[in-house]
């Protein structure tokens, strides 16, 4: 009987766990590598559209994840004095879909993605580095504090700033800063009563939403220059810049406590790389195509690369050739989207605002229209696909 494949996936976030359960299902020996020690993401809740929860049906997950997440899409678009710029509902949305936007912890997703694998596969407190990205002849060499371990294929989902994009890629420029710095929490806020939201005001944003546990998962984005913090603190300063926007976010503010308070600045990649792979090491997520989250889809497009790098593990260049363009089209719209909401000048934003009001009432909200060429992808059929995506997507 031959061996099995060896793969070995450097980093354990959101791509590299879905990677390692998909190519697991496969049947290749799998480990992952995290330099956390342990998996827990950050405390903030992620959105997951039709695309990425059909990439999840693919590895068996996709109905156990829509059954943990609140339906997104009842609410709409506002002003920071409360004025409806567009309204939408979770119903429209799964129907021009075919599938529900869905709403979630990040930790809800990332254990379920962890059940998927067998309990030896994930090392943590590991940091990975690629000796040698190996080539048709030659396996590759991942190095590892204890020693190297040699792979037929290495899953490089080491995030935004991974440092084996630039062993591979050494003449690319990396991130940049999107101008942008976000605020996000997750909180119980007791008494109150919302629809969803996202709310436009001057280079600035704040969203509101439902998670179905009762918490509620609040967003912010301000136009800053990068790396700046609050003098006092940052639920300090979102009274400040948000205090007396519409509500639920007073009550929202009122409930967080400054330690709930996460702040980061964004980056992405705006110069799209040569290729995704390079020997038998392939990029994949942030690593590979880092996007500002104003469509949310920096996390999707992880688990859809995972489902296509899966089918073509043993062709590299197929499974550039499959995620390059799309993923590069998905984070241009991402950072036009930025410029539209973070849009600062007042004239600019009183046109944009009435295009918004007028386009809503001759069609779908402008949430929706944003998803489409992109929530109605479907995964490549794959041997390895749970019988539902096998049978009929939806
Ligand atoms: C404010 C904000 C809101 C967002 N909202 C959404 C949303 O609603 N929906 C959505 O789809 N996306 C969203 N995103 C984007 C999403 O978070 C990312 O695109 C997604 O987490 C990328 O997953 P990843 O697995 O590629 O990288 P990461 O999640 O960054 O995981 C990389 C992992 O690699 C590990 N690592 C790094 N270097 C090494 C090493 N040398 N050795 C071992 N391990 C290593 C890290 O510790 C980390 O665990 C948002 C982003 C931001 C900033």
């Amino acid at each position: 009987m031959s061996r099995a494949k060896r793969a070995v996936v450097i980093g354990g976030g959101i791509g590299g766990l879905t990677a390692a359960a998909a190519l697991h299902r496969g049947g290749l020996q799998v480990t992952v590598l995290e330099r956390a020690g342990s998996l827990q993401p950050i405390g903030a809740a992620i959105s997951l559209s039709p695309n990425a929860l059909r990439a999840l049906d693919v590895i068996g997950i996709g109905d156990e994840i829509r059954d943990l997440a609140a339906w997104q899409g009842d609410g709409g678009l506002r002003t920071p004095g409360g004025r409806w710029l567009s309204r939408s509902d979770a119903d429209a949305a799964a129907e021009r879909f075919g599938g529900p936007l869905v709403l979630l912890h990040r930790a809800t997703l990332i254990d379920s993605l962890a059940a998927l694998l067998p309990p030896d596969a994930v090392r943590t407190a590991v940091t990975a580095s690629v000796a040698d990205p190996g080539d048709a002849d030659r396996p590759a060499r991942v190095r590892t504090p204890d020693g190297e371990l040699e792979a037929d294929l290495v899953v490089a989902a080491d995030g935004i700033h991974s440092a084996v994009r630039r062993v591979l890629f050494p003449r690319h420029p990396g991130p940049v800063y999107s101008g942008f710095t976000t605020w996000r929490v997750v909180i119980p806020v007791p008494g109150v009563r919302f629809a969803s939201h996202e709310s436009w005001g001057p280079g600035r944003i704040w969203g509101t939403h439902p998670l179905k546990d009762g918490r509620v998962y609040a967003y912010a984005a301000a136009v800053t220059p990068a790396e700046g913090h609050a003098p006092d603190d940052e639920r300090a300063e979102l009274l400040r810049r948000y205090g007396d926007w519409h509500d639920p976010i007073p009550a929202v503010l009122a409930a967080a406590r400054p330690e709930d308070v996460l702040r980061h600045d964004v980056h992405h990649i705006a110069e799209p790389l040569p290729a995704y792979h390079r020997g038998r090491v392939a990029l994949l997520g942030d690593a590979a195509h880092a996007m500002p989250p104003t469509l949310g889809q920096g996390g999707n497009q992880a688990v859809e690369d995972a489902i296509v790098l899966a089918h073509h593990h043993a062709d590299l260049a197929a499974y550039t050739a499959a995620r390059l363009p799309r993923t590069t089209a998905v984070a241009r719209q991402a950072v036009k989207v930025a410029r539209l909401n973070m849009m600062s000048n007042r004239a600019g934003i009183a046109v944009r605002n009435a295009a918004i009001t007028a386009l809503s009432k001759t069609g779908p909200a402008l949430f929706l229209r944003s998803f489409d060429g992109i929530a109605d992808w479907r995964p490549p059929q794959s041997p390895y696909a749970s019988q539902r995506t096998r049978l009929g997507e939806r």
